[in-house]
């Protein structure tokens, strides 16, 4: 199996060609075409299976036929338990959108540090990778609005649940369009990570890496 048979473009495959990526694994094998096609997905994927890569590459193929972001409204939400996995998922994704014709302009969000830096440079953004508390702030604080949204990403989605985010992602579901894709990946599976899953995904195409 070869990245160039999963429906990627060809500026696509040569960023991966670039980042030095030879073969897919067998979630990204599975999960790109599920995605390119426009399905919710449900991606039980530890780290180190090569998730991220899995949902960052249909998701940047999508929005090279889309225009550049405007204003406030984001098109892709990605939301993940930790500051860590935010800032790593943004170099993913930055790894990946450095050399796309259409710039990709994305940015990663977390509590512990202060809010308005961030703010002043959200406008425009097309892929938000946000923590659940601080994504709820800039909400509320009206620096980003989500009824334009397109594509959403839960990642990590049992250790979300784990530290204790359930009624911040709630709260972050039920702002959402209804019309929308979903991706949630979870490293294990329990009732609370099922329950959420019933809650937002639409006939997923299920994956275990
Ligand atoms: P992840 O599970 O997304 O945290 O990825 C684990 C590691 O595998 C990261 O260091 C990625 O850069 C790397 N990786 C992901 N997909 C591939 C691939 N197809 N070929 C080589 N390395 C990969």
């Amino acid at each position: 199996m070869t990245f160039s048979s999963l429906g990627l473009s060809p500026q696509i495959l040569e960023a991966i060609q670039k980042a030095q990526y030879e073969n897919p694994y067998p979630i990204q094998q599975q999960a790109i075409p599920a995605i390119l096609n426009g399905k919710d997905v449900l991606g039980l994927a530890p780290t180190g299976s090569g998730k991220t890569a899995s949902y960052v590459l249909p998701i940047l193929h999508k929005l090279q036929k889309r225009d550049s972001a405007q204003g406030r409204d984001i098109p892709v939400l990605v939301i993940v338990p930790t500051r860590e996995l935010a800032a790593q998922v943004q170099e993913v994704v930055k790894t990946f959108s450095a050399h796309l014709p259409r710039k990709v302009k994305s940015m990663a969000v977390f509590g512990g540090v202060s809010i308005n830096p961030q703010m002043m440079k959200l406008h425009g953004t097309d892929i938000l990778v946000a923590t659940p508390g601080r994504l709820l702030d800039l909400l509320s604080k009206k620096a980003i609005h989500l009824d334009q949204l397109d594509t959403l990403v839960l990642d990590e989605a049992d250790k979300v649940l784990n530290l204790g985010f359930k009624l911040e992602v709630d709260e972050i579901l039920s702002r959402l369009p209804k019309k929308r894709q979903n991706i949630l990946f979870s490293a294990t599976m329990d009732e609370a990570v099922e329950k959420l899953i019933d809650k937002l995904l639409h006939k997923p195409v299920k994956i275990e890496a």
